[in-house]
């Protein structure tokens, strides 16, 4: 029996090809695929009805670069450098993380997600200290309902690289299910060549986009670009971190491999690792997305970063930005962040056949009443607390402004014991 959901009268966004605003119509969702959107659908016997009078409906956000496991550290080091953060966060306080540790991180960091509006995750997760590290990273983002890609860095040597990752693999085989994995890889600025290789070579043998920390300083951005190009590495579809420093010819390069781009404009700015390449990378045609990366020194919610994108791109300093707008950050938010995880044909817009994962926003309040253009509302004057209704494939994971499905109290006490027992008191 199909079980349907239909949401009615709210302002429907959609975002596929480009963020277009439909007005008042109806969502209706079938078996958790997008069924049909338009205004005044029929009723449908049985179906769940969602009112969404005073509310803007739009996809879930789609976050495509977090380290998750770090939501019991989160703000202990606001105002560092990166050298900074590495010192203080990947030096002192990783090392010291419990696979507990990493579960209810997992956990808290993936239910923050959901109850912002982000549907869709790619946790970067370099914290796999052991195997049961691992298996708590993958078990809380299974139990938190969130659709995710897990990105497995083997954090260990070269020898050890393809055992570990085959394992990981063995737990994710399949890509059609909520949870999939791709390889985090340390890649060639930061583990070397050779490590490298290994890392892009056992991902094309075992099916795996890449997702790397790639072009974050001047000094080994084009190198290693040349690097895996020259190795036939681009082959497999790779997602460059960060990618602040890379000429208008090298976006076109990695345009031309198929590659995409993944920014972090908070941490970026904050850590001062430099100026955010948005309008160039998009200008070459790589599809270019956002992500949280870390709450350790930056904001876990989408809403800031699209108004930082948005913020930072039109007041470029060559004054060559004005011609990004609220639509263009939507679009990084949603589509484009699906583009980037090769994940368009699921998610990302409201076409019928996706992915039922939605969000609907609250106009009826103060702060968000009276949007008179909804698209630019949601960039530049929604927050958290607009976030009303959230589906996962049709699954209804909060509602009424309330998360559901999880003890969020017990959740709440045990990251604070595990921050605790992480950073001390
Ligand atoms: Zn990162």
């Amino acid at each position: 029996m199909t079980t349907t959901t239909l949401i009615k009268n709210g302002v429907v966004i959609d975002t596929e090809p480009e963020p277009v605003v439909l007005g008042r119509a109806d969502v209706r969702v079938e078996d958790g695929v997008i069924a049909e959107v338009g205004p005044d659908l029929p009723g449908v016997p049985g179906a769940e009805v969602i009112d969404a009078t005073g509310r803007i409906v739009l996809p879930g956000f789609v976050d495509t670069h977090r380290h998750t496991w770090q939501a019991a550290i989160r703000a202990v080091a606001p105002d560092v450098d990166f050298p900074g953060y590495m010192r203080r966060i990947v030096g002192e306080l990783s090392v010291r993380y419990r696979p507990e540790d990493v579960h209810i991180g997992n956990l808290a960091g993936a239910l923050e997600c959901l109850d912002t509006g982000v549907t869709t995750l790619l946790d970067w997760s370099h914290i796999q200290r052991s195997p049961d590290h691992t298996d708590a990273a993958v078990l809380a983002l299974r139990e938190s309902g969130v659709r995710a890609v897990f990105g497995y860095c083997h954090g260990g040597d070269t020898a050890g690289l393809a055992g570990a990752t085959r394992r990981v693999r063995e737990l994710l085989p399949d890509a059609s299910g909520l949870v999939t994995m791709a390889l985090a890889a340390r890649g060639p600025e930061i583990a070397g060549e050779e490590h490298a290789l290994a890392e892009w070579r056992l991902a094309e043998e075992l099916g795996l986009p890449v997702t790397s920390h790639l072009g974050h300083s001047p000094d080994g951005a084009g190198a290693g670009l040349t690097f895996l190009e020259s190795n036939g590495l681009l082959a497999v579809p790779t997602t460059f971190v960060h990618a602040l420093h890379y000429t208008d010819e090298e976006f076109k390069r990695i345009a031309g491999s198929g590659g995409s781009v993944s920014l972090a404009p908070v941490d970026e700015m904050n850590l001062a690792m430099g100026y955010p390449a948005t309008g160039r990378a998009r200008a070459a045609g790589v599809p270019t997305g956002l992500g949280a990366d870390t709450v350790v020194c930056a904001p876990g919610d989408m809403f800031s970063l699209m108004r930082t994108i948005h913020l930072l791109e039109r007041g470029r300093p060559d004054g060559a930005g004005l011609g990004f707008t609220t639509r263009d950050a939507l679009r990084m938010a949603t589509i484009e962040g699906a583009e980037v995880l090769g994940m368009s044909d699921v998610i990302g817009s409201l076409r019928p056949g996706k992915q039922a994962d939605l969000v609907l926003l609250r106009t009826d309040a103060l702060g968000m009443s009276a949007a008179h253009d909804p698209i630019g509302a949601v960039v530049l004057n929604a927050d958290t607390a607009s976030v009303d209704t959230v589906l996962v494939a049709g699954r209804v994971v909060k509602r009424g402004g309330q998360l559901l499905h999880h003890d969020l109290a017990t959740i709440l006490t045990t990251l604070a014991d595990s921050a605790a027992a992480v950073v001390g008191t």
